[in-house]
């Protein structure tokens, strides 16, 4: 413990033994330095007021009196070393008066604010419609805890919005302050109930096993509720978590993972989930998909390309594009950290109406200084599913007024097997209409090419899990050559991605590969970087 928390600690103390030893000290002093003729006497002033600061009125009269005694009939007028000389009697009782009046008023005036800061600090710490506890009572709550291990739980009330509607708020507040009151008798003398939100009250007390206290905490919930004899239905959901510093439980942040864990609750429509460190992992998913689709409006994400090059010629064919985040506090982040968690919601279907505007705009841009490529763009699953998909697509490509052989769609062959009827009727349509179609991933799933033939396709690109062992493994130099000499047969281009070494871009030309993609050329860059990559690999080819 610091000096600074004892002397707080201990404050009273502190003041009562300054208060007693100042006035005999200050009797001295005005002894010492001549009798009350002199102006030391006014030093008395100190221990009265500070008496009756720190002990209210009645002390502060008690050391006043005390002042008055010591510096009247106790102190001469004049101390010479002859004589003495002793003062008059008004003079010395209309100081005393003077000294009772300072500490009575001084006690009075500090006990008056004292009383009107702890009834301001009850308002602040008290939610005013349901005279709850509120979360600025956090900090003088903890002192009611015991060392150790807390229990921290996050009560919600899922149906507030209907029972406020249909009865009115105030039997809402009725309602909760009853559950409040059951919660307080729950914790005992151990622990403290705050309103933290509307809906919500946070508990917080002596630890036990969360399983016990879930289903206890579950049963006092559900007690038959009467308010103004309505029956209540009252629909929960409870988090919990554990602290395992007494302090923590003063801080907001602590009661993170017990309100993650009522929230989830409440979304999968279950009593109770005790907090583990996977609903951490949701969390930071949630959070980044909250920051998600304001990045995109505020372009915080960009394209990378990476070259497709034709293994005949050295010389590149096509780029595919590739979707970047600059996040403002993690860096930049590579799709697999969010595309993931993106794929699972609907802010898919903007980041692929974006990544396709970006990646036609980059055409006309590298085609304007005499690189003509088509550029490729992956597709999700959901992008595929979705009925609104090809008309927002169509519209997009429509408004580039590009040749839509310049633009070409990956897809990984598991996402044509989800539906494979859906999916050939989708591609289909994007066919029809002129696009081009890869099949990424090749290899990773379980289809055959035979019985992906029956799909539109125009495009086989062989996995990059392949290459990394294709130098030492003969059964996958074999996978490898068949797949790609039977692509070659059902009319398909191969490209063979992740190639990072020569040996390997030799092996793929020997297997008459169509293409490569990989380290080995170049590594996915920004527009500035593929103009100057195009001129240097360009100038090296031709040299
Ligand atoms: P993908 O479509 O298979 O893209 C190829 C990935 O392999 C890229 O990773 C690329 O940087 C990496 N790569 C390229 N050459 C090599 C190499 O020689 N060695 C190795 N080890 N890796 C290489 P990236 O950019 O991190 O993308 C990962 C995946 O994220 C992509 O795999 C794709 O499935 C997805 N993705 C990227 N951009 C988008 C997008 O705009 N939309 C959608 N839906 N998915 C995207
Ligand atoms: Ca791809
Ligand atoms: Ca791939």
């Amino acid at each position: 413990m610091s000096i600074i928390n004892v002397l707080k600690k201990n404050y009273r103390i502190i003041a009562l033994v300054v208060v007693t030893a100042l006035v005999p000290l200050v009797y001295l002093l005005v002894y010492a330095t001549g009798g009350i003729k002199y102006v030391f006497s006014h030093t008395m002033y100190i221990p009265i007021l500070l008496a009756g600061m720190f002990f209210g009125a009645p002390f502060g009269l008690l050391v006043g009196l005390a002042g008055g005694i010591l510096l009247g009939p106790l102190m001469p007028f004049e101390t010479t070393v002859i004589s003495p000389e002793p003062q008059e009697f008004i003079n010395w009782f209309y100081r005393m008066i003077i000294f009772m009046s300072m500490g009575g008023i001084s006690g009075y005036v500090s006990n008056k604010l004292r009383r009107d800061a702890q009834r301001i600090n009850e308002l602040m710490s008290h939610n005013q419609e349901t005279m709850i506890p509120n979360t600025n009572y956090l900090g003088a709550g903890i002192l009611k805890l015991s060392l150790g291990k807390q229990s921290l739980i996050t009560v919600l009330i899922n149906n507030h919005n209907s029972i406020t509607d249909v009865l009115g708020t105030e039997v809402f507040h009725k309602l909760i302050f009853g559950i409040y009151q059951d919660l307080m008798d729950y914790v005992g003398t151990e622990g403290f109930v705050v309103q933290s939100g509307r809906n919500k009250l946070w508990v917080v007390k002596k630890h036990e096993d969360l399983n016990i206290e879930a289903g206890q905490i579950w049963s006092l919930l559900n007690r038959p509720r009467d308010i103004d004899n309505i029956p209540m239905y009252v629909d929960y959901a409870v988090g919990l978590n554990s602290s395992h510093n007494v302090n923590n439980c003063a801080k907001l942040e602590n009661f993170r993972g017990s309100d993650t864990s009522a929230r989830l609750a409440q979304n999968q429509n279950v009593p109770y989930i005790i907090f583990d460190e996977s609903l951490t992992q949701k969390r930071k998913e949630y959070e980044l998909l909250a920051t998600f689709s304001r990045a995109l409006e505020m372009n915080q994400t960009f394209l990378v390309y990476q070259p497709k090059i034709d293994l005949k010629t050295g010389f590149p064919v096509g780029l595919e594009a590739l979707i970047r985040w600059e996040h403002a506090e993690r860096g930049i982040l590579y799709p697999d950290t969010f595309i993931p968690i993106v794929e699972q919601t609907k802010l898919i279907h903007p980041m692929t109406d974006w990544v396709l505007r970006r990646a036609l705009k980059k055409i006309w841009e590298f085609s304007g200084m005499g690189m003509t490529f088509p550029i490729s763009i992956n597709i999700s699953a959901r992008n595929l599913y979705d009925t609104d998909f090809f008309d927002r697509a169509m519209k997009i490509i429509d408004e580039s007024q590009l040749p839509k052989n310049l633009i070409e769609m990956e897809i990984t062959e598991s996402v044509l097997m989800i539906d494979p009827e859906v999916s050939k009727n989708s591609l289909q349509k994007f066919v029809a209409n002129g696009i081009r179609i890869a099949i990424d991933d090749f290899g990773k799933g379980y289809s055959s090419l035979a019985y992906l033939s029956q799909f539109p396709i125009d495009v086989i690109k062989i996995d990059k899990f392949f290459m990394r062992q294709i130098i030492q493994n003969v059964s996958s130099q074999q996978i490898v050559s068949a797949t790609i000499k039977l692509a070659k047969q059902l009319g398909y281009k191969v490209v063979a991605e992740g190639v990072e070494e020569e040996e390997v871009a030799k092996l793929m030309q020997e297997y008459e590969c169509d293409y490569a993609q990989g380290y080995l050329y170049a590594k996915p860059m920004n527009d500035q970087d593929v103009i100057s990559w195009y001129q240097k690999h360009c100038r090296q080819k031709t040299s």
